[in-house]
């Protein structure tokens, strides 16, 4: 998807902020554009707080990140794109302290994102 940015300057440039990034992650899941998953409507409004989209229709609730390696999660989805970055560049070898380093979460949090990663296809955001 965004075979364009080549280095990290251009991709912390182009993901800089949180709707950025959760926009990434629809167009990722709904390339057609959003369809409710209980009534099969085509429109809806972004609840952004809670990375929610709501059918207009029916009202139903479909989480934007349900299903995906940012699901759950407490984390600023910048620092995940941030981390699938160094993750891609540095052909899956990065360390967990280096990460810590470069994104500024704990190493916990560095191990866990980094286990994440490396069980989801990480290459339709790259
Ligand atoms: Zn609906």
């Amino acid at each position: 998807m965004q075979a364009k940015i080549t280095n990290f300057w251009e991709w912390q440039q182009h993901f800089s902020d949180e709707k950025i990034c959760l926009e990434a992650i629809i167009k990722q899941r709904w390339p057609e554009g959003f369809c409710c998953p209980r009534c099969n409507h085509n429109k809806g409004w972004l609840l952004k707080t809670r990375h929610v989209f709501e059918c207009s229709d029916c009202h139903h609730h479909t989480s934007i990140t349900a299903g995906t390696l940012f699901h759950n999660t407490k984390l600023p989805l910048v620092k995940w794109f941030w981390c699938i970055y160094w993750l891609s560049s540095d052909k899956g070898s990065i360390s967990a302290l280096r990460l810590t380093k470069l994104i500024g979460v704990s190493w916990v949090t560095a191990q866990r994102m980094l286990r994440t990663c490396s069980r989801s296809n990480i290459s339709g955001i790259l």
